[in-house]
């Protein structure tokens, strides 16, 4: 099938348009015409190389919704016409005991990424800055109507990557919980312990954004270049997400875990953390990490943001200003989420 998008060719050039083929769809194939697209920062990180992994021409893209307009013949979920989402995963073995746990984020034999990545065929996948993407049911999400698409799009990386750490932490209405972040992620987070009846904390290095992040839920907001303000709160909190990109100190926050507490990382800065042994041995503290969500859980997520009515706050962009786009995100700049509007894609 053809198919044309943005690539990154280096780790230094500018995204351009770029054609390439995708697989005709198999019988258990769903054929998304894209309409959406969120800019994750791991995209960025990726685009430019920075996690070292990068293989090129890389076609970003990873919070995908879009119309469905073609389903193989073995195809239940979905018909011609409807709403569906991608997120940051298109197959994974289906066997291994992470599979199997509905895990797949974590499958033994490794999960194929929606880009950046090789199918169990070895062909390149291509992600969601294009006018199209086939993908098996089984890795397709749907989405209520009740939620504008655009806002929806972010869920499927920073929704799920906040979503599925909270839950697994039990975070809940007798919780404290820090978030380090104001950006993709962390309002993600923000909403949703909010929304899960925690007294939530926003650690910002952003002043500017102190209104917002109360608006969005925040009980309590420590700008963190005031370290006394930070440190008001050491020995207190249950549980920390870390959502920050850039490298940073981790021992300020484990130091304001309570006995027994977690700080989980989501943020992947490309280099090594490093971690005072008595910032985790002091109240028997943990120091984790989580990957997105698998797919029985991103589809809870997306359920949850239904009922409750929670999207993503998110400014649309135009997909020949991703430069502009990319470089906003990495100054901290963006409120709190960019999407491409994807009939901004020329026709071919
Ligand atoms: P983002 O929108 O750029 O947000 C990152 C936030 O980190 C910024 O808004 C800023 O918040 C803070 N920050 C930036 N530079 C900082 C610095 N030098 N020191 C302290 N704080 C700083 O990025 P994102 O899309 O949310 O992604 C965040 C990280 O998570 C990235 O590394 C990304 O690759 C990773 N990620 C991981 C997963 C996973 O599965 N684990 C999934 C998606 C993304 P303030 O302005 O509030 O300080
Ligand atoms: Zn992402
Ligand atoms: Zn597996």
């Amino acid at each position: 099938m053809k198919s044309h998008g943005y690539a990154a060719h280096n780790a230094t050039s500018s995204l351009t348009p770029f054609q390439f083929e995708r697989r005709e769809p198999g019988p258990h194939d769903v054929v998304v015409e894209i309409t959406y697209s969120g800019i994750c920062h791991s995209d960025i990180h990726q685009a430019r190389n920075e996690w070292k992994n990068s293989k090129y021409p890389m076609v970003p893209g990873h919070e995908i919704v879009g119309n469905v307009t073609a389903v193989g013949g073995a195809v239940t979920k979905f018909k011609t016409g409807d709403t569906a989402a991608v997120g940051v995963i298109v197959d994974s073995c289906r066997e291994c005991e992470n599979c199997k746990a509905d895990a797949q984020q974590y499958c033994l034999k490794g999960a194929v990424e929606t880009y950046n990545s090789r199918d169990y065929e070895g062909n390149p996948t291509y992600g969601g800055y294009s006018n199209n993407i086939v993908v098996d049911e089984r890795y397709v999400h749907t989405v209520s109507s009740k939620l504008n698409p655009a806002a929806v799009a972010p869920l499927l990386c920073a929704g799920i990557t906040t979503y599925s750490p909270l839950r697994h932490w039990k975070v809940g209405k007798n919780s404290k919980v820090g978030v380090v972040g104001l950006g993709g992620l962390g309002h993600m987070g923000l909403k949703f312990a909010h929304s899960f009846g925690a007294h939530v904390v926003q650690f910002t290095t952003s002043e500017n954004k102190i209104a917002d992040a109360k608006k969005l839920g925040a009980d309590e907001v420590v700008v963190t270049k005031d370290a006394d303000a930070v440190a008001k709160h050491a020995g207190s909190l249950d549980f920390i997400l870390d959502c920050v990109s850039a490298p940073h100190d981790v021992n300020a926050y484990l130091n304001l875990l309570r006995l027994n507490g977690t700080l989980c990382l989501v943020g992947l800065p490309e280099v090594p953390v490093s971690v005072a042994p008595f910032s985790v041995v002091g109240n028997r503290r943990s120091l984790a990490g989580s990957g997105i969500g698998g797919m029985r859980e991103t589809q809870e997520m997306l359920d949850y943001c239904a009922e409750h009515n929670i999207v993503s706050d998110i400014e649309l962009t135009s997909i020949d200003k991703l430069d502009e786009a990319y470089e906003r995100v990495i100054k901290s700049d963006v409120k709190y989420r960019f999407v491409i509007d994807m009939a901004t894609l020329p026709k071919s």
